[in-house]
């Protein structure tokens, strides 16, 4: 990092899962940032760790490799990962040794009300990441062993940062957080929403801003995470006011495989009718839901899009549907929340890639000032751009998110921001709409 002419730093950002780690090496710097000018060295993951696992790497110049291991868990898939990009069979040349990374930046999902910020990683932080279990059972144990696995790895003295989906949205006001049931669930057990993708539509309000030359304050808009997880935010001046995602991943929009809003007594009545304990309604919900549940066929929109094309499926209509009329509502909603936005921001392997859903969505928004530019919306696959006429008074535009640059540049802000104590005093204490 010193010496090199800049302070140049290759960021390893790490999603650590329960036997797997996706990886990119990122170098990037605060000049890179301002450019948009960050490079991936390499990108990958190793899954089925525990046993052969399948590790899968992409490096700048090299060809995909796919090959098996036996990796027994988290540090040692780690340690192998470090020692490939280190070796002349990565093509790396940025990276030599270990001592080429400069820091690890990690994805953690739930920072509960305690982060409402990427945060350098100490041992008090890392205590609050191990209060916030309870509200993710699934992922922040995971995440924690990708941290303890890094210091392993790396040393203590490396600089750790964590990312958390939710604390973009620890700026909801009381009025949107909080459920209309009894107060005490709230204050015994911080029973509330959180909302998550907080990364992804941290990013792509952030791109919106600089494509239309607009500041954080400036920044008024909807943004639509469409993937196999989808949620939506309501974004004004740069911060989140409201979240389709609420406790948990699965309220709001309609998912791959997850139902989103439901009428919480059907719970009770599925458990009953069916003879599922409540721990099988809840992966019902999650699992067996959304457009696999309604279509019966699969949870992948390509395949259902295909379908659709091909032959006339009843049930496959009706996912598309219920999909896309879920989402328009919500955009409905969140126009009343903002009082009116700028735009409405499309982004997620759905969002990004398939016009016709775009359009499915956006029909009927007329009222609302969007009118599609059919010809732009087909044309803009995977690209960044806006797919309203210009004389739309709320536009549309599709801008592909990138979770893990945006933790590679907060894992570079964190740390200058560390070395700099006092530029850093009245900052913000929510997350900025810095990418
Ligand atoms: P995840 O939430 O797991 O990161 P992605 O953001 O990759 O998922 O989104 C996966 C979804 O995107 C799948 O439903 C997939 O079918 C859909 N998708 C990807 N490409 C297209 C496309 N060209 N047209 C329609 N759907 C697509």
């Amino acid at each position: 990092m010193r010496g090199t002419g800049r302070d140049k730093m290759n960021i390893l950002v790490l999603n650590s899962g329960s036997s797997s780690l996706k990886f990119q090496l990122i170098d990037t710097d605060l000049d890179r940032i301002r450019q948009n000018s960050d490079v991936r060295l390499c990108r990958g993951q190793i899954e089925r760790i525990g046993g052969e696992a399948i590790v899968a790497i992409e490096s700048q110049h090299g060809p995909r490799q796919k090959f098996t291991v036996g990796l027994k868990d988290i540090p040692e898939s780690l340690d192998y990962l470090v020692r490939w990009i280190s070796s002349d069979a990565s093509g790396i040349t940025a990276v030599r040794t270990p001592a080429d990374v400069h820091a690890v930046g990690h994805r953690v999902v739930h920072g509960g009300e305690l982060f409402a910020k990427s945060t350098l990683i100490n041992d008090q932080v890392l205590k609050g990441i191990e209060e916030c279990i309870d509200l993710a059972p699934l992922h922040n144990p995971n995440n924690i062993k990708g941290i303890l696995a890094s210091r392993q790895v790396f040393g203590a003295k490396l600089p750790q940062v964590a990312v958390f989906d939710t604390s973009f949205h620890q700026s909801l006001p009381e009025h949107a957080y909080l459920y209309a049931v009894p107060y005490h669930l709230y204050q015994r057990h911080h029973i509330r929403r959180y909302g998550f993708h907080g990364t992804s539509h941290r990013f792509v309000a952030g791109r919106y801003g600089l494509l239309r030359g607009l500041s954080k304050e400036q920044t008024n808009v909807i943004t639509l995470h469409l993937g196999n997880g989808c949620s939506a935010a309501a974004i004004r001046g740069g911060r989140s006011l409201d979240t389709s995602m609420g406790m948990t991943p699965l309220e709001g929009l309609v998912m791959g495989t997850r139902c989103g809003d439901i009428d919480p007594a059907m719970v009770n009545l599925i458990a009953a009718k069916e003879g599922l304990s409540m721990n099988e309604v809840e992966a019902l919900l999650n699992t067996q839901s959304g457009l696999l549940g309604i279509s019966g066929l699969t949870n992948d929109m390509r395949v259902l899009l295909q379908e659709l094309g091909e032959q006339e499926d009843r049930r496959v209509r009706l996912a598309i549907e219920i999909f896309c009329y879920r989402a328009r509502k919500y955009i409905g909603a969140f126009l009343a929340c903002l009082g009116g936005a700028d735009a409405i921001v499309f982004t997620g392997g759905i969002g990004e890639n398939s016009p016709e859903i775009r359009a499915r969505i956006s029909a009927g928004l007329e009222w609302a000032g969007l009118k599609l530019d059919h010809g732009r919306n087909q044309q803009l696959a995977g690209l960044e751009g806006q797919i309203s006429t210009n004389d739309s008074s709320l536009h549309a535009f599709v801008i592909p998110t990138d979770e893990e640059l945006l933790i590679a540049r907060d894992t570079v802000h964190c740390i200058l921001d560390a070395q700099r104590p006092s530029q850093s005093e009245g900052a913000s204490d929510v997350e900025e709409l810095r990418i």
